[in-house]
């Protein structure tokens, strides 16, 4: 894996554990002569109230990366921790709990339910668990994201940004630990990228207090490769 990672952090957080870890990561993708080495053996920390991006070329090994430590997928070797729960100690039951309950994650594709309103895709997350927003903080949300009078819409009557920021609300509705974000804006134009960043940069505080969530030049140039997470 050649990718870089760039932090920033504009609170100091103290001496705490890292919110994640990934510690000599390694990802083997099949079998034999067609194996793919996709990490090979990753460490990274990332602190808590930090807005890390993860830049490298395409099959550099982001995408899996962010699944390893979003528990999306499993590591083949080493070990992921997010605070002090190891990820390989859960089963699958833990790891569907441990997703619904700390994680928000956005999607490249936005994966949204073609046949759900954007209100319903938003609250999905906390309908699977038989849970309801706190009081406002739907409207908050939406408000924030700019979607506020596209919530009865379903995802094919909304445009990609629209549907981009739904799918940054369903992460961020059940005010999740960690947000992991997959080239959130790679299928966006420039200017609804751009966009997207600052209403993510201005959601996230919401959840995460005074943190920091500011991007660097290198990002603000250049959103449409951006790939990252916000830790609380
Ligand atoms: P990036 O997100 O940086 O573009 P990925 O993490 O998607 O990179 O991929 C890293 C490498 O792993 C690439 O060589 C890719 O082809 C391979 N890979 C990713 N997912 C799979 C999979 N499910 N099966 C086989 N190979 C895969
Ligand atoms: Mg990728």
């Amino acid at each position: 894996m050649n990718v870089t990672m760039a932090s920033e952090q504009a609170a100091p957080t103290g001496a705490t554990a890292p919110a994640a870890r990934i510690v000599n990561g390694v990802k083997v993708y099949g079998a034999g002569v067609t194996a793919v080495r996709a990490l090979d053996g990753v460490s990274a920390d990332f602190g808590a109230g930090q807005f890390t991006a993860v830049m490298g070329p395409s099959g550099s090994g982001k995408s899996t990366t962010l699944h390893c430590l979003a528990g999306l997928d499993r590591l083949t070797s080493g070990q992921v921790l997010l605070g002090d729960v190891d990820l390989g100690t859960l089963d699958d039951k833990g790891m569907t709990l441990l997703r619904r309950e700390r994680i928000g994650f956005v999607f490249q594709a936005f994966n949204l339910i073609p046949t759900l309103t954007a209100r319903e895709n938003i609250l999905l997350p906390l309908t699977l668990g038989g849970k309801k927003p706190a009081r406002g903080w739907l409207r908050e949300l939406a408000r924030t994201l700019g979607i506020a009078d596209r919530l009865g819409h379903r995802p094919s009557e909304l445009s990609g940004g629209q549907q981009q920021r739904v799918a940054t609300a369903r992460a961020l509705v059940t005010r999740p630990d960690l947000i992991f974000a997959d080239e959130p804006t790679g299928n966006l134009d420039s200017r609804s990228a751009t966009e997207l960043l600052n209403q993510i940069r201005r959601a996230v505080p919401l959840r995460a207090g005074p943190a920091g969530t500011g991007t660097g030049p290198g990002r603000e140039r250049d959103p449409v490769r951006y790939e990252g997470f916000k830790c609380r």
